[in-house]
């Protein structure tokens, strides 16, 4: 099931990379495993999955242990502060940095640590009240200010656009993602040089390529849907 979904996810990749006259090599599929057991993930994995994207620190950690390790984990979940120390070493991209504080902390572990971590800032597009990330409108101030720290690398932007029906309706806010990383590129802000636009899950990716995406994050439309424990 999942080797035969990933060959349908690839195959719409490559209809919208061709729709939008863009390189397949340019867009990377994230093979997003939340809550999915790591029998699930080695057969991503078997069919050639590379990239997985976690959103809790504790199951990226413990995934992270026991898979292969030419893996690259995405975490794509808020991060609380408290535990940027167990992931900066782990986390081959942090797409979800929405703040100073916590780009301070994912900071002064690099450095502690020696590594360089690279980063992208959400932003919440759609200004939705129930979903972290900067609004559009401070994020060039927060780029500049982050910018200037140690260990930490700039490489774009991340958005989560709402759950809708019909994908077309998120169009305009991965636009306006792609936009506003032109806008701040042309800035010629010192260490920022943005080419990530991690945009795109499984209702709305192809529209997310179309308008620029670099990562899309897809869970469902690979591992089936997620059972969460009733509360
Ligand atoms: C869960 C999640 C996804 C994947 O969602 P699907 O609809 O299952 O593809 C993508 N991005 C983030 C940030 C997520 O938390």
């Amino acid at each position: 099931m999942i080797k035969s979904n990933l060959l349908e996810v690839h195959e719409n990749m490559k209809k919208a990379c061709e729709k939008a006259g863009r390189s397949e090599q340019d867009v990377e599929l994230i093979a997003v495993s939340k809550t999915k057991p790591v029998s699930a993930l080695m057969e991503a994995y078997e069919s050639g999955c590379r990239i997985f994207g976690e959103n809790k620190v504790q199951e990226l950690v413990d995934k992270y242990e026991v898979m292969p390790k030419d893996i690259k984990w995405h975490m794509i979940g808020h991060l609380q502060r408290n535990k940027v120390k167990y992931i900066v070493d782990k986390a081959a991209l942090i797409h979800s940095v929405d703040s100073l504080k916590l780009a301070e902390e994912i900071s002064k572990e690099a450095v502690k640590k020696q590594v360089q971590v690279s980063i992208l800032i959400e932003v919440n597009v759609a200004g939705e009240d129930t979903k972290f990330g900067v609004k559009p409108e401070d994020a060039e101030m927060l780029i500049r200010k982050i910018a200037a720290l140690p260990g930490i690398s700039i490489k774009g932007l991340m958005t989560i656009a709402p759950y809708v029906d019909d994908p077309e309706e998120n169009r305009q806010y991965f636009g306006q993602l792609k936009q506003l990383l032109v806008d701040i590129n042309q800035k010629n802000i010192d260490n920022v040089s943005m080419n990530v636009l991690s945009m795109g899950m499984t209702g709305d990716y192809t529209v997310a390529i179309e308008e620029g995406a670099t990562f899309i994050r897809v869970g469902t439309g690979i591992f089936g849907e997620r059972k969460y424990p009733v509360k």
